[in-house]
Parts: structure tokens; C-alpha cells; sequence
């Protein structure tokens, strides 16, 4: 199975120091919904992966969060797109979970959901803590340039990344390299 584990806030959506606490506050970035889809059509299934703490903070309850997803899911769908599923983390740092990224608990999750050898997805997020998350259960990390990374446009990645760590503009640019990526040539034998 073709599976690639995305961050929310700042990978898909416009982040907000605020935290997400309504559909209304819920906007999609430039082009995420779009590359989606085409991951989709190109034989990729997505499933997310969201620390959302605001839940365990009281900011917003469990009402509220599947609203924001409604509204994600709607949106995507009107586009042909599909995210099969969202996990995500209701705790707040003090609550030593388990699921929390930069721990993998969300990850593993997803990979008893999916039934998948987690060594052959791809994690995509804005921070180092989610490409962390992914690389401990053996994801391949990749980092978008949108959310919390914009500011590292055109600039070398600084320390605290995973090795191996590839950077894209955005969803866009990542869905492209992943979509026109050759399969890995087979040895000669
Ligand atoms: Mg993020
Ligand atoms: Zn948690």
C-alpha cells in the first residue's frame, strides 16, 4: 500500500499561533487540496497525523475539531481528493502520552489501521517534531516550506532535522517530486 502521513496545521492548512478552533478558522493552504487529490489519482492513499492540544488545553472540544474536519474532508472531496483517515493527539505536553510528537504513538496507530510496513511511507510535516514522529517508526521525512518552516525558504536547513530530511516549497511541490519519482531501479542481475 502507497501511504504518505501528513502534519495539519501548517502542511495542509494556514496555521495559527491562536490554534484551530473552528471550521470558519480552518483555511486551506495554496495548492494543498489540489496535491491531495493528485496523490490520490496517482495511487497514493493520505492519512493525517495532528498534535491538537488545544483539545486537552480546553480551547476547543471534540465537537468542534470534527467540524474542522468535516469541513477539510468536504473540501477535498469537491477537489476528487480523499484522507482516508485523521489521527490525532488530544494531550498537552504535561500529559506524558504517548502520542504527542515528536513520539511515534500516532504513527504506529496508523500503521496497525493500515496494516503497513511504515519503512515505505512518507511523513511530510512543517516541523522538525513531525519528521521526527515519522522517522522513529522508519517514515521518510520530508519537510514543507509553508507553516512554521516558511521562514527557511532559500536558506540551508538548520540542525534538528532528521538525516535524510528533503525539503519542498509546499504539499505542491512535494506531491510533484513523489507523483514523477521513478520507481527505484531494479538491479541487473
Ligand atoms: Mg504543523
Ligand atoms: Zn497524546
Amino acid at each position: 500500500m502507497k501511504l504518505v502521513i501528513l502534519d495539519r496545521d501548517g502542511t495542509i492548512n494556514v496555521d495559527s499561533d491562536e490554534f484551530i478552533k473552528s471550521p470558519d478558522e480552518w483555511q486551506p493552504l495554496p495548492g494543498a487540496l489540489e496535491a491531495i487529490a493528485r496523490l490520490n489519482h496517482a495511487g497514493w492513499h493520505v492519512a493525517v497525523a495532528s498534535n491538537q492540544s488545544g483539545l486537552g488545553r480546553g480551547l476547543f472540544d471534540v465537537g468542534s475539531l470534527n467540524a474542522i474536519h468535516a469541513k477539510m474532508h468536504k473540501a477535498l472531496a469537491a477537489l476528487g481528493g480523499r484522507i482516508d483517515a485523521v489521527f490525532y493527539c488530544p494531550h498537552t505536553p504535561d500529559d506524558n502520552c504517548q502520542c504527542r510528537k515528536p513520539l511515534p504513538g500516532l504513527f504506529e496507530q496508523i500503521g496497525e489501521r493500515f496494516g503497513v510496513d511504515l519503512r515505505t511511507t512518507h511523513v511530510v510535516g512543517d516541523t522538525p517534531r513531525d519528521l521526527q514522529a515519522g522517522v522513529a517508526v522508519g517514515c521518510q521525512p520530508h519537510l514543507v516550506l509553508t507553516g512554521k518552516a516558511e521562514p527557511l525558504r532559500g536558506k540551508p536547513l538548520p540542525e534538528g532535522y532528521p538525516e535524510g530530511t528533503r525539503a519542498h516549497q509546499d504539499l505542491a511541490a512535494f506531491a510533484d517530486w513523489l507523483i514523477a519519482r521513478a520507481p527505484a531501479p531494479k538491479p541487473v542481475a
